[in-house]
């Protein structure tokens, strides 16, 4: 039996983690989760998976949470110490790491000093200090294994293959809400027509980053920590369909792609039962005869700004990396709040990685710092 730690467990990815769990109990026990201020979602879960411990954002939501709780033995525990708390305890076999933004960092790099096995879907904490992430990684020899659908198909691409004999890694995009759209209508785009994703059904953050091309450029970052790959050796291209989840081109010219329906609990399912493979109910078998053909075009990074801004900051590395996360967090926040446009994302996140100067080699106070300034500097700026 392994026992998981869940943060993120209200969510998108948290839900589907929960369908797979459920989908195991002869493998898996819930043992702790984390989330934000959903109670009803929350409480949903600990009546299901009668969780040993929960963490919840803040004090009044824990009282809130207490008091419907009244008659029940549970640890509730609060904020980034409580989410480090249940990613340390000593009978967590996995973390699952799905909360939304570098909040999740500490958490992460908690459950990897204590050896902990973790499953990572918050490519925020690899964006905003992946040199640390991969650091302890190595020094605690644990594994960390990729729930992001790109990711989880190049490591399953790279199964038994070796790092030195990769040529590129071919990350594809679907192209998200806006992807049949010029820029001249991107203008006047809605919140409504941001979160309307043609194939995959995710959290806010990540559908608007969708609809940017941030998350991909989140991906491309996340690609280079995750399977040590130089940048230029990290290739984006759009493939609307998203049925090849992302591909390996190989010296000799062998290329080795990971397909099927899109549905998120297949990478999940992955890394918790990695090297194995378990079967997964009610996801559907790929029918190429139905989908008939697939499609590839080329990215456009003047189009889609916000790819080439990652590649930029990724490459200059240091800090800026942590300014391109933590100005993309804010500025979502300010859209998702209707208080700037759809193509003002963009131009929030320039600013701020124009204004920077690159610390090298950042500790994680440092990286904390930064991450909090730049935030408090673009709401400052839009007096929110
Ligand atoms: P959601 O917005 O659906 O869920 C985010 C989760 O984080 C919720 O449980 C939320 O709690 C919790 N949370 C937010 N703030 C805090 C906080 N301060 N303390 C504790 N918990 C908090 O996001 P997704 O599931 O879509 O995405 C999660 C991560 O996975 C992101 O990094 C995303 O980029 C990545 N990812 C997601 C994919 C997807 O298909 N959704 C695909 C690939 C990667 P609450 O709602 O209760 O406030
Ligand atoms: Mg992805």
């Amino acid at each position: 039996m392994k026992y998981i730690t869940l943060l993120g467990a209200t969510g998108s990815i948290g839900l589907q983690t929960l369908d797979v769990i459920g989908q195991h109990p002869e493998e898996f026990r819930l043992f702790a989760i984390a989330f934000g201020r959903n109670i009803e979602a929350g409480l949903d879960i600990i009546h299901k998976h009668e969780p040993e411990m929960v963490v919840v954002e803040n004090e009044k939501i824990k009282q809130d949470l207490s008091i419907k709780l009244a008659n029940q033995s549970i640890d509730i525990l609060v904020g980034k110490n409580g989410m480090e708390e249940v990613s340390r305890h000593p009978k967590v076999d996995i973390v699952v790491n799905a909360v939304m933004g570098s909040i999740g960092l500490k958490a992460t790099l908690t459950a990897i000093e204590n050896q902990k096995k973790v499953a990572i879907a918050n490519k925020e904490t690899l964006v905003t200090a992946g040199h640390l992430v991969m650091e302890k990684v190595k020094q605690y020899n644990v594994s960390l294994l990729p729930v992001d659908s790109e990711h989880s198909a190049i490591f399953q691409s790279l199964n038994g293959e070796s790092v030195n004999s990769i040529k590129k890694i071919i990350l594809t995009a679907s192209g998200g809400s806006f992807r049949d759209k010029t820029r001249e209508q991107l203008e006047h785009v809605t919140i409504r027509d941001a979160l309307n994703h043609p194939n995959w059904s995710m959290g806010a953050k990540i559908t608007i980053d969708s609809a940017t091309m941030m998350n991909k450029g989140l991906e491309v970052i996340e690609a280079h920590w995750l399977f040590n790959m130089p940048y230029d050796q990290i290739d984006v291209i759009q493939h609307k369909e998203s049925i090849i989840h992302s591909m390996v081109e190989f010296e000799d010219r062998s290329v080795i792609a990971q397909l099927g329906t899109p549905d998120m609990r297949v990478p999940i399912q992955y890394a918790l039962t990695y090297p194995s493979r378990f079967p997964l109910q009610q996801t559907r078998s790929l029918n190429l005869l139905e989908i008939g053909a697939l499609h590839f075009t080329e990215m456009d990074k003047i189009r889609f700004p916000c790819l080439q801004f990652a590649y930029n900051a990724g490459k200059i590395g240091g800090t800026m990396p942590t300014v391109l996360n933590a100005a993309n967090e804010a500025a979502v926040d300010l859209f998702l709040h209707e208080k700037i446009r759809f193509l003002d994302i963009e131009k929030v996140i320039e600013q701020a990685l124009e204004r920077h100067d690159t610390v090298n080699n950042p500790d994680l106070n440092t990286i904390e710092t930064i991450d909090q300034q730049t935030r408090e500097s673009i709401y400052r700026s839009y007096h929110y």
